[in-house]
């Protein structure tokens, strides 16, 4: 494995990461906490255990506790995870990819992003075609898989109903994307967009870190490569991608060569 070559320790028995949370990390009960809680962390390390806790967002604390008691028959047998995804990857990563929220039976199962689910499939498969991770599947945290130069994270940190979190939800959330991207930053030089929702995310975001973000907004498209300043510096290649959803590969509006014509910019760009 190399330096940029990223995977994480696992909790034995479960199949899930190690848990970074320990019995004296803060608990968000809403708004104010996360923002607080955040904006304290320190490090991404405790940034991570802090998200891992987070129980801001009543609809979304009942949702994936409830799926997780529930489970999908083919999962029966197995724990789920049930709490918030931190993000995953390399801590000073050159690429970040940016999605929605994780799967109810994916993230919310396995307890780290785009795993265990057709999206992450999908995801992972285009990543080792170019490049970017070591193995074609995503399936739990002691697969051994690993992102090269790479790092993931989700807008909204809870599996919300429908994949549709509120617009409160979404903004009680963002302070944790923001604090992870300011930590992360610096060594990122491209930014894999998942739809127009991690789109915008990124751009609010970067706004909200004081970043001169275009006037107006590059819009989202596939394949839409835009430059935008960071807060503390520099540039970064925003690119967008459909999001790899069952509803987009199933009906052909994504392809496989079309994601792996993204993920091989991000490479390109990002120089990994
Ligand atoms: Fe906390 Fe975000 Fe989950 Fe809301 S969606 S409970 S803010 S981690």
């Amino acid at each position: 494995m190399t330096a940029h070559e990223f995977t994480s320790p696992v909790t034995p028995g479960t199949g899930w990461p190690e848990d970074p949370a320990t019995p004296a990390t803060p608990v968000a009960r809403d708004a104010d906490g996360v923002r607080s809680g955040a904006a304290s962390a320190g490090g991404l390390h405790e940034l991570e255990a802090r998200v891992s806790v987070c129980r801001a967002c009543p609809r979304l604390v009942q949702w994936r506790e409830d799926v997780a008691a529930t489970k999908r028959r083919a999962y029966a047998d197995e724990p789920y995870w049930g709490r918030p995804i931190p993000g995953w990857g390399d801590p000073e990563p050159r690429f970040l990819i940016v999605g929605l929220a994780p799967a109810a039976h994916g993230g919310n199962r396995t307890g780290r992003i785009f795993t265990g689910d057709r999206s992450g499939d999908w995801l992972f498969a285009s990543l080792h075609r170019v490049g970017l991770a070591t193995q074609p599947t995503s399936l739990h945290a002691g697969d051994g898989q690993r992102l090269i130069g790479g790092r993931m994270v989700a807008a909204v940190r809870c599996a919300p109903p429908a994949n549709k979190p509120t617009t409160d939800e979404r903004d009680t959330c963002a302070p944790w994307l923001e604090e992870e991207l300011r930590l992360v930053l610096p060594s990122v030089r491209a930014i894999v967009a998942l739809g127009s929702y991690g789109w915008d995310a990124t751009l609010r975001t970067f706004a909200a870190l004081g970043a001169a973000v275009p006037k107006p907004r590059p819009k989202f498209g596939h394949g839409v490569d835009a430059t935008l300043p960071k807060p503390s510096g520099g540039t970064v290649h925003l690119l967008g991608s459909f999001h790899p959803s069952q509803q987009n590969t199933f009906t052909g509006r994504l392809t496989e060569p079309m994601l792996d014509a993204v993920m091989a910019r991000a490479k390109e760009v990002s120089d990994v």
